[in-house]
C-alpha cells in the first residue's frame, strides 16, 4: 500500500491536505479514486490508514482511519558524511535512510572537493526512502558543517563516533561489540573521496568519544564504506540485534 509522509498531526477523523507533489503522485501517477485506502505516518504518531474522500488532480483530501502501528523512534545514530560527488551522496542518503539512521550530518572536510549541497532535495530524497522502507519516522538531513567545527562542538549527550579510517584501523565490529546492550548515542564518520588528510587522523585519533576502526583491507568508495558500517552497527548494537 502506498506510505505518505504528512507533517500533519494524525488522529482518527482528522482530515489531511496532501502537498501539491504528493496529491500529483496520488491521483495522475498512482491513479487513487475516491475511496482508495492508503498509509500515513508523520514521525511522531505512529501510522495510520486514511480514506481518499476527494481525488482533484491539483487536490486530493484523505480522512485519516484507524491507527496501523504506534511509534517507535530510530536508534539514535547519525551519519556523518563528507560531501562527495552528487549522485554518491543522494546513494548514500538512500541507503542511509533504509538503514535505519536518525540523521545525516552533511560535512566539509580538508580534501571535500565537492560544494554542491541542496539540502532540500536530499531531505526530500530521504523522506521518499522513508516512505517506501516502512519506517516511521524520516532522517534529518543537517546543513554541511566544517568537520573541525562538528567536533568542537561534541559533548556529553552526542555519545560515541566511529571513524572509518582508510588507513587501517582494528577491525570495526571488535570496536563496537563492547557497546552491545548500553543505550548511547553514536555517529559514524565517512571521509571524502580524497580521504581524510593526516591532520585530522591525528585529531580524530585523539579524542575521547573516538574509535578509528577499519572495514578491511580494501579502500572502498564512501558510498560502500558507509552502508558496510552502517550494517555493522546495526547488527553490532543497534535495531538489527532485536528485528523480528
Ligand atoms: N582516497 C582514499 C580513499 C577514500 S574512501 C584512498 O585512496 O586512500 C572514502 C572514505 O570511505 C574514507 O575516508 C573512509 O571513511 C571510508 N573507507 C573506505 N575504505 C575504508 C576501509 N577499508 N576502512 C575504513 N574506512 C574506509
Amino acid at each position: 500500500m502506498i506510505r505518505l509522509f504528512v507533517p500533519d498531526a494524525l488522529a482518527a477523523g482528522a482530515p489531511v491536505v496532501p502537498d501539491s507533489d504528493q496529491c500529483r503522485y496520488l491521483i495522475a501517477v498512482m491513479r487513487l479514486a475516491v475511496g482508495s485506502e492508503i498509509l500515513l505516518f508523520n514521525g511522531r504518531d505512529g501510522e495510520w490508514r486514511a480514506t481518499v474522500v476527494e481525488a482533484d488532480k491539483r487536490r486530493a483530501r484523505l480522512l485519516v482511519g484507524a491507527r496501523q502501528r504506534a511509534h517507535a523512534a530510530s536508534p539514535d545514530l547519525t551519519l556523518a558524511v563528507a560531501l562527495v560527488k552528487r549522485a554518491r551522496l543522494e546513494t548514500i542518503i538512500e541507503k542511509a535512510t533504509e538503514l535505519g539512521v536518525a540523521r545525516i550530518q552533511l560535512l566539509i572536510t580538508r580534501r571535500t572537493n565537492a560544494d554542491h549541497t541542496n539540502v532540500a532535495r536530499l531531505q526530500a530524497i530521504a523522506t521518499e526512502a522513508a516512505e517506501q522502507t516502512g519506517r516511521l519516522d524520516v532522517p534529518v538531513v543537517l546543513e554541511p558543517v566544517k568537520l573541525a567545527r562538528w567536533l568542537d562542538s561534541w559533548n556529553q549527550e552526542a555519545g560515541r563516533l566511529m571513524v572509518c579510517d582508510e588507513t587501517g584501523g582494528p577491525p570495526a565490529l571488535g570496536a563496537l561489540a563492547p557497546h552491545a546492550g548500553k543505550t548511547l548515542p553514536w555517529s559514524i564518520l565517512i571521509g571524502p573521496e580524497g580521504g581524510f588528510d593526516p591532520e585530522e587522523l591525528d585529531r580524530l585519533r585523539a579524542e575521547p568519544f573516538v574509535a578509528a576502526v577499519s572495514l578491511g583491507p580494501r579502500i572502498l568508495r564512501a558510498d560502500t564504506a558507509a552502508i558496510a558500517a552502517l550494517s555493522l552497527w546495526q547488527a553490532a548494537l543497534g535495531d538489527w540485534v532485536t528485528a523480528s
